[in-house]
């Protein structure tokens, strides 16, 4: 399998159920498949109906609710670490509604990444390896620095030419060991968090993004490689038929990720990035030649149905890319 030939993976990561979430409607079956059970009408033939209309969906990969994070790791970000080494760009998404697992996942993929990139590098010949990681929050379309909080909004600019934006003021720190990156993250989780009120909803609607830089000092000059690790935001309010629901109420940059998606998914010619600051950032791996990965996330309870079932279709949708 090459860079080029898989563009998007998505799978789909099933959390364990709680006991006040009602009875379970979401059944893996296999390692890519999975049953979204649906509601009978009691008058009828139940069982009957439920063969009929009980959704079936495909994906790359299904973890279910007894996957690790090892599993979720080796499968959907490991081989991205691999490309970065070797100068390429990646990025693993986390998408779902809010409570359905997205952070819980990230914080397994992120501190597994960094320690693979490291021993990686402890192991290689090149010595010359610089890693650097930036730590960014979107919230409401204002870019915050989780490195250095304090540092307030910052801008995002085009520097002309066609490279990617650039982040004005950003820290980049350089990371020298994996727990000095453990450090540096749980540095960024708190002031991700510390919001005087409704921190958890600012949790939730804000995106997460970690970006890692592996440099190396190769013949004739500096081969420059980058891992994106994204904690989305809840997708609850921004499926794909929000925009027409809901208004004020959207998050712009899941809004236009997901009309990115459509467009790549339907092969577009043209496909507009520069509606959001997600989008913008993220230009070189949706549109680029690297490999991307999508984990979907999905609670299995009854109380879930509606934000399970656009989901599930958003990932589907994805999958066609
Ligand atoms: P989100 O970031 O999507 O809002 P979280 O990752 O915070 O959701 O998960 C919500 C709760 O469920 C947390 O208490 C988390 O520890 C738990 N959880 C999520 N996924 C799993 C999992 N795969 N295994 C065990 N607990 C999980
Ligand atoms: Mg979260």
């Amino acid at each position: 399998r090459t860079v080029t030939e898989e563009k998007l993976m998505v799978a789909v990561r099933v959390r364990p159920l709680r006991n006040d979430e009602g009875p379970r409607i979401v059944h893996v079956v296999s390692d890519k498949m999975l049953v979204l059970e649906e509601e009978a009408d009691s008058r009828r033939d139940v069982l009957r109906q439920r063969r009929l209309n009980d959704k079936h969906y495909v994906y790359d990969r299904v973890f279910g609710e007894d996957s690790t994070q090892e599993d979720v790791y080796d499968t959907v970000c490991a081989p991205l670490v691999g490309d970065t080494l070797r100068g390429f760009a990646g990025a693993v998404f986390a998408y779902g509604a809010t409570g359905a697992g997205k952070t819980h996942t990230m914080t397994g993929l992120m501190s597994r990444a960094l320690n693979h990139l490291f021993t990686s590098i402890a192991e290689s010949e090149h010595k010359s390896h610089e890693v650097k990681m930036s730590y960014i929050e979107i919230y409401n379309e204002n870019i915050r620095d989780l490195l250095n909080p304090s540092a307030g909004t910052l801008e995002l600019r085009d520097e002309g030419g066609s490279g990617a934006p650039v982040v004005a003021g950003l820290s980049e720190v350089r990371a020298t060991s994996a727990a000095h990156v453990a450090e540096l993250l749980a540095r960024g989780d708190r002031a991700r968090t510390a919001e005087p009120t409704h921190a958890n909803q600012h949790s939730s609607r804000g995106h997460a993004l970690l970006s890692v830089t592996v440099s190396t000092e190769v013949e004739g000059g500096v081969q420059r490689g980058r891992l994106f690790l994204i904690d989305l935001a809840g997708s609850e309010r921004a499926g794909l038929r929000a925009r027409r629901l809901e208004g004020a109420h959207i998050n712009r940059s899941l809004l236009a990720l997901g009309n990115c998606i459509m467009a790549l998914s339907g092969g577009a010619r043209y496909v507009n990035y520069r509606d959001s600051k997600l989008t913008r950032l993220l230009r070189e791996v949706l549109g680029g030649r690297c490999r991307t990965a999508m984990v979907a996330h999905v609670a299995p309870g009854h109380a879930h149905r509606e934000t399970t079932r656009s989901t599930l279709h958003y990932a589907q949708k994805a999958s066609s890319i």
